[in-house]
């Protein structure tokens, strides 16, 4: 990757990285279980062929065998997705040129080669270098990593209000502090353990129909309370801890 942006979101370190925009998670169950499954299978497979030249092949055979159905009908679930590393540790494009030696070869997919190595997701853009920094540094896993650093509003949210609370500006060599990494790992494991969300045609905010999709309003009032004092409530516990551990 031309390294135009200081944090590569995409392959940050050895511990993890992310594959949201090649269709990771678009599926109907994008369960860790069933998600790991595909990846190892399209993996042992790739990695099964003798040579690059029929790529084409590759791609009916794995299509033939998915039983599982996607999430949003216009995005790409890309075959080519895989573990690029030994222990399974990262998820990434197994046509890329630092695998394969040939740029070329991503023109076997849906994108075309020139498209996989110039896109660059919302996350670059929007989050902060020190948002960017927050999540690289607190999360480890592939799973989680990908959910997280692709849910801008979440993180962004996160740290509005935690700016707010504390009346200053998240100095980045904050970050550094074990406690405030454990804080902020505890925060980002909500994406993936929160005991409240659905996971029925749903993928965080939003939820699917095909080729529509909207936000998934949660039903506060129902439930007696209102989404001011949820979040109000939530993130007041979570700077005090914060600036507790900080202190
Ligand atoms: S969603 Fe963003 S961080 Fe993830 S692989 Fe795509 S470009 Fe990279
Ligand atoms: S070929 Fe393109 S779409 Fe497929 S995994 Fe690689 S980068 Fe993603």
């Amino acid at each position: 990757m031309i390294q135009r942006h200081p944090i590569n979101l995409c392959q940050p370190d050895s511990m993890k990285s992310c594959g949201a925009c090649c269709g990771l998670y678009n599926w109907q169950d994008h369960s860790r279980h069933t998600i790991e499954s595909m990846l190892k299978h399209q993996t042992e497979l790739f990695y099964s062929l003798k040579s690059y030249e029929n790529l084409d092949s590759f791609w009916t055979l794995l299509n033939n065998n998915t039983a599982n159905t996607k999430l949003f009908e216009t995005i790409y679930n890309c075959e080519f997705l895989g573990f690029v590393d030994k222990g399974h540790k990262r998820v990434g494009c197994m046509l890329h040129p630092s695998v394969t030696g040939c740029p070329e070869l991503r023109n076997h997919c849906f994108y075309g080669a020139r498209v996989c190595s110039e896109h660059f997701c919302p996350g670059y853009s929007c989050l902060k270098i020190y948002e960017q920094t927050a999540v690289v540094r607190s999360v480890d896993d592939w799973y989680l990593y990908g959910l997280a650093i692709t849910d801008i509003d979440f993180v962004k949210e996160f740290f509005r209000l935690a700016e707010n609370t504390m009346g200053e500006g998240i100095k980045e060599e904050r970050l550094n502090h074990p406690a405030v990494i454990e804080a902020l790992a505890d925060f980002f494991r909500l994406k993936q353990d929160w005991k409240y969300k659905s996971g029925k045609n749903r993928l965080g905010k939003y939820y699917f129909s095909g080729a529509e999709y909207n936000i998934a309003r949660i039903e506060y009032k129902k439930n007696g309370v209102s989404s001011r004092q949820v979040m109000t409530g939530y993130l007041s516990a979570w700077n005090l801890s914060l600036l507790l551990k900080m202190s």
